[in-house]
């Protein structure tokens, strides 16, 4: 089980509610998220206060595909995530189909 296994376990036996969970990852990680500083974060995205896509899923906007810089953020790290592109192909959780 790596750390992103092992993160998320620890957070479903709290039996916290999805919106709950979703404040969890923000409260956790939110600040840390480097998606504005990345070239596909758009103005839609801004104005909706988009980012920490890894944990909370896909972008609502439409965003276009360029270099995704998510391998330098401290949360790709922290987490041992393995995908990249999360807010054109979704979550993490949903990438590893868990
Ligand atoms: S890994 Fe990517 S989506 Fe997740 S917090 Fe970092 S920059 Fe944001
Ligand atoms: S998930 Fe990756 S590609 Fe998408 S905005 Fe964040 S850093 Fe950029």
């Amino acid at each position: 089980m790596d750390k992103f296994e092992e993160k998320m376990g620890e957070i479903a036996k709290e039996g916290l509610s999805e919106d709950k969970v979703n404040k969890r990852f923000l409260d956790d990680w939110g600040d840390d998220c480097i998606c504005p500083d990345c070239p596909m974060y758009n103005q839609c995205a801004q104005e909706k206060y988009e980012g920490l896509y890894c944990l909370l899923g896909k972008s609502e906007c439409n965003l276009e595909e360029d270099d995704c810089i998510c391998p330098d953020c401290d949360v790709f790290g922290e987490l041992d995530l393995k995908y990249d592109l999360f807010c054109i192909k979704g979550s993490e959780k949903e990438l590893r189909g868990i």
